[in-house]
C-alpha cells in the first residue's frame, strides 16, 4: 500500500516547520496546498522557502478558501480564486501547477468545481489534485490518526488530506508516520492517478459527480 501526504491551508510559523521535521525524519516528501491569501503574507514567505528548500511541492490552494467553485454564480470566481493565489505563490508554485479547490470540509461532490472552472484549469496547464482521505484532523486534532490509518489498510493508495494549522492535530503526525510504516505503507511524493482527474491542462481522468451542472 502506497501512501501520499498533502498539507492544506498553511503555512504557519507556530506548525509546519513541526511538520517539516517531521517529514525529514521519515524521509517522506509532501505537498503542500497555500492559499493565495496566506502566500502573499510576508510572514509566510520564509516558510515557503523552507517548503521548497526541504524538497517538498507547493501547489495553489484557491485565494480566499471561501468560494466553492462548483456553487457560486459569480462568473469571475474561477479566475479570481485561481490565478490571484498562482501569482500569490509565484516562483514558489510547483512545475506541474498543482490546484486544490475548496471543498468545504472535503467533501468530493459537484460543488467543487463548475465547467468554467475545469475550462479554466485546462487553459491554464494546471493539475487538478483532489484527495481520498481526509480524516478530519481540524476537529479531531488525537483521533485523527486511527480514522488515516483505517484509509491507508482500505486503499491501494491513499492521498492523505491533513493541514498545518494550529490546531494542534500535527503533534501527532511524528507517531502517525511511524505507524503507517510499521503497517507496511511505502510514502512517496508522487500523486496517486485515482485523485488526479486534470494533469497539466489535459483530462485525464473522471470528473463525474465532481463538477456542479447546468
Ligand atoms: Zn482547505
Amino acid at each position: 500500500m502506497k501512501l501520499t501526504l498533502s498539507f492544506d491551508n498553511g503555512p504557519y510559523p507556530d506548525v509546519t516547520p513541526g511538520v517539516l521535521d517531521a517529514l525529514a525524519e521519515a524521509g517522506a516528501s509532501a505537498t503542500f496546498f497555500v492559499c493565495g491569501k496566506e502566500a502573499r503574507d510576508p510572514a509566510r514567505r520564509p516558510l515557503l522557502e523552507r517548503i521548497r528548500a526541504a524538497g517538498h511541492r507547493i501547489g495553489n490552494h484557491t485565494e480566499s478558501h471561501r468560494v466553492e467553485l462548483g456553487a457560486t454564480r459569480d462568473p469571475d470566481a474561477p479566475r479570481r480564486e485561481i490565478e490571484a493565489a498562482q501569482a500569490a505563490l509565484g516562483a514558489f508554485a510547483d512545475a506541474d501547477r498543482l490546484f486544490r479547490p475548496y471543498g468545504a470540509g472535503g467533501v468530493l461532490g459537484p460543488r467543487l468545481l463548475s465547467a468554467a472552472a475545469v475550462r479554466h484549469l485546462c487553459s491554464g496547464g494546471y493539475t487538478c489534485v483532489l484527495w481520498n482521505s481526509v480524516p478530519r484532523d481540524w476537529e479531531d486534532v488525537t483521533g485523527w490518526p486511527e480514522r488515516a490509518l483505517a484509509d491507508l489498510r482500505a486503499n491501494d493508495w491513499t492521498l492523505l488530506a491533513l493541514h498545518d494549522v494550529p490546531t494542534g492535530a500535527m503533534r501527532a503526525l511524528p507517531d502517525f508516520l511511524a505507524r503507517a510504516r510499521d503497517t507496511g505503507a511505502e510514502l512517496t511524493a508522487e500523486l496517486p492517478p485515482a485523485c488526479v482527474p486534470i494533469r497539466r491542462g489535459r483530462v485525464v481522468g473522471a470528473l463525474e459527480g465532481l463538477v456542479a451542472s447546468g
